[in-house]
């Protein structure tokens, strides 16, 4: 059994530019490094990101994070066993002691925890998705199915009161080699799609990998989409829709505003109805703000029976949001995003509480995101069925896709693709 030698942090660069907060934990089998991804249509509910303010890196500088694993976390932490990883994340959350981890932040908790569970996996020899899996007693080990966001939106793409998320989700295949390569040909059939019609400017990328086109309306996008998938040789019999509108961005006083449209809640939910019975949408995150609680009931009771209804900003990976959600019946899946909650111990309870209500969850990465493939493991390990890593493209991206695919090919015939939808 391997206890904590050192723990050490300091300030890197994300995927948007922005610096982030970088851990390193050693035990006697090894160094272990972990980093922390960061929201730009973060919900108000989540864990603190703590922000430097001033002129350095435009406020965005992490250094009092990083001081608080160098001062705080780690001289608390040393000399304890790595395999327990439920006592130290307990003895950060109570060395923090507010209910949103607002004193050390969590974007200094999350990295400390996250290496934690790397050095643990390497204490017993195992591959770290097979330590959670362990760790969580969850079942037989899943390859997700992917929601792969090939047209950005909204804030991701510098624009307002927009859809944020247009995904594909490979359903009809065998396994997630076979799905990665599907979306991928899906997605350069889409760049030369918008090519022809736009020329190189149509085919600019977003925060997430995927393109943003100068369509503003989201039915063209998906008609898009789905020559898009032809053109590719597949159909949308084995290649369904997943959308995020992510509607807290649009949500202004009671009223939300989708271009020059304005919707009551009720109007919301008609206008998704529409969509869904014009598109083969299947799963549908953040349709409601993240405090309209009776629209997410009156859109989970009109649409819950046919698609997933997931809770990003309204949930943020919370026990008390998503025991509120399941009593409620105001959605019936959970997006799993650690650094909302900011320990692995808290998101794997977030998932264990969706999985007893018989809900779904769906592992996700930020729109500010680094070359940590952690979420691969955990999505695996944790056995959701589901992911949500951005398109088939750029490194912050396909570290995750990537890893998915060793991890495939470690679990060979014990392999399964995707899970409950
Ligand atoms: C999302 O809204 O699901 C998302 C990934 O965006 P962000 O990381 O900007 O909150
Ligand atoms: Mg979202």
């Amino acid at each position: 059994m391997a206890t904590i030698r050192s723990i050490t942090a300091r300030e890197v660069l994300d995927s948007r530019g922005n610096p982030t907060v970088e851990a390193e934990l050693q035990t006697d089998d090894g160094t272990f490094r972990s980093m922390v991804p960061s929201g730009a249509s973060a919900g108000v509910h989540e864990a603190l990101e703590l922000r430097d303010g001033g002129s350095r890196y435009m406020g965005k500088g992490v250094k009092k994070a990083v001081g608080n694993v160098n001062k705080i976390i780690a001289p608390r932490l040393i000399g304890m066993e790595i395999s327990d990883q439920r006592s130290v994340d307990k003895v950060m959350i109570e060395l923090d002691g507010t209910e949103n981890k607002s004193r050390l932040g969590a974007n200094a908790i999350l990295p400390v925890s996250m290496c934690v569970c790397r050095a643990g996996a390497a204490s017993e020899g195992l591959w770290l998705y097979e330590y959670i899996r362990a760790m969580g007693g969850f079942g037989d080990s899943v390859l997700p199915v992917p929601q792969l966001n090939i047209i950005n939106g909204g804030r991701h793409a510098g624009q307002e009161n927009d859809i944020q998320e247009h995904m594909i989700m490979p359903v009809g295949v065998k396994n997630f080699a076979e799905a990665i390569q599907m979306a991928s040909e899906t997605y350069h059939s889409l760049k030369s799609l918008l090519k022809e019609r736009f020329g190189a400017r149509g085919t600019l990328i977003g925060d997430e990998g995927g393109f943003v086109p100068p369509i503003d309306n989201v039915r063209d996008r998906l008609e898009l989409v789905i020559k898009a998938i032809e053109k590719a040789g597949y159909s949308t019999r084995e290649i369904k829709f997943a959308l995020d509108p992510a509607s807290s961005e649009f949500f202004y006083d009671g009223v939300y505003r989708i271009g020059e449209q304005e919707m009551q809640s009720g109007e919301m939910v008609d206008f998704y109805t529409d969509l869904v019975s014009s598109y083969p949408i299947i799963s549908l995150e953040d349709g409601m703000a993240e405090d309209d609680w009776d629209g997410w009931i009156e859109l989970t009771k009109k649409l819950g029976s046919k698609i997933q209804i997931v809770g990003d900003d309204l949930l943020v990976t919370n026990t008390k949001r998503i025991q509120r959600a399941i009593d409620l019946r105001a959605a019936n899946s959970v997006l799993i995003k650690p650094n909302q909650i900011g320990t692995i111990s808290e998101t794997l309870d977030a998932i264990k509480m969706a999985y007893k209500a018989g809900w779904t969850a769906v592992v996700s990465h930020r729109s500010g995101e680094t070359e940590d493939s952690f979420i691969a493991d955990l999505v695996v390990g944790a056995t959701t069925g589901q992911s949500k890593f951005g398109a088939p493209a750029r490194s912050d991206r396909n570290a995750k896709y990537n890893r998915l695919l060793r991890i495939e090919e470690h679990l060979g015939t014990r392999s399964k693709y995707g899970g409950t939808i």
